[in-house]
């Protein structure tokens, strides 16, 4: 079978099983497994696969229909023009928290500073945050060391050499660091916000990612408030506290902020219009 012939089943396959995009998923899928790019697809699709491909892509295309987000199954997910790699113990990158990343940018003034990524998963905004600011200090923590590891893993793979990554809960492991180092100019973070009865947890890839990573007490509120009332101590004079919530948890989030005494409150919208970062 020519790859046309192979990707068109395939899509057809996913389509049925109720993927919301079957073309893109089969070609992402027959790439990994070809070890070749889209463009590389395109030009060659008249081209005829070796059975051992053939047998590797519809055993991917299997768990697919079965629900496994494609992330996980070739292991990795780009973000912010970087290639990360994903595991199932840890949120695959979303495009949505681009957002916080350009919002972080922009309040990078000065040319180095120091920036807390807190609940970093593949180390997604940390590393993305370090590759456009080489002499800024990037501290990612996250409460699973299998997720420190592959930050770490994925820093040491992009080359990217000032972001660093512990294992932490919240701010915990700061407590042991001299004062300097417990000192932030920006902190962000994009922690779990959804309420554990929300019927978005039963839909697409979320039921496959890990549930610390998404779901909170408090109807999805705990962890965001929590890191609002704590983040001070680690913030610097001028410094700013951006978190990523929920779409319908903005004004909430805005209010939190603002009467635990931070300025210039103000929350941005994510590439489908919902209001997705809060900062102050
Ligand atoms: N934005 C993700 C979703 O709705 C959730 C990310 C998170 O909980 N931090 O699928």
């Amino acid at each position: 079978m020519t790859l046309d012939a192979l990707l068109k089943q395939a899509a057809q396959r996913l389509q049925a099983a109720g993927s919301s995009s079957p073309r893109i998923d089969a070609e992402v899928l027959l790439c990994h497994v070809l070890g070749r790019d889209r463009t590389w697809l395109y030009t060659w699709g008249d081209k005829i696969c070796s059975l051992w491909e053939q047998a590797r892509f519809d055993a991917l295309i299997a768990a697919r229909s079965q629900g496994t987000p494609v992330a996980y199954l070739t292991g990795e997910r780009e973000f912010w023009g970087l290639r990360l790699a994903t595991s199932p113990d840890t949120l695959i990158p979303r495009p949505d928290t681009e957002t916080l990343v350009e919002l972080a940018l922009k309040r990078a003034t000065l040319p180095s500073g120091r920036l807390l990524d807190l609940g970093t998963g593949t180390g997604a905004i940390a590393l993305a945050f370090a590759s456009e600011q080489p002499h800024w200090q990037v501290v990612g923590v996250d409460l699973r060391f299998e997720a420190v590891a592959l930050a770490t893993r994925n820093a040491r793979s992009l080359g990217i050499s000032n972001a660093r990554f512990l294992q932490s809960d919240w701010f915990a492991a700061l407590e042991t660091c001299a004062d300097a180092d417990k000192q932030f100019d920006i902190i962000v973070s994009n922690p779990p916000y959804i309420a554990a009865d929300d019927p978005h947890l039963a839909e697409g890839d979320v039921r496959f990612e890990p549930r610390s990573a998404l779901v909170a007490n408090a109807c999805g509120m705990a962890d965001l408030l929590h890191l609002v009332n704590s983040a001070q101590r680690y913030l610097a004079a001028s410094g700013w506290l951006l978190l990523e919530h929920g779409y319908k948890q903005a004004e909430m989030v805005r209010e939190a902020l603002e009467r635990a005494g931070y300025k210039n409150v103000e929350s941005a919208r994510d590439l489908g219009g919902h209001e997705r970062v809060t900062l102050g």
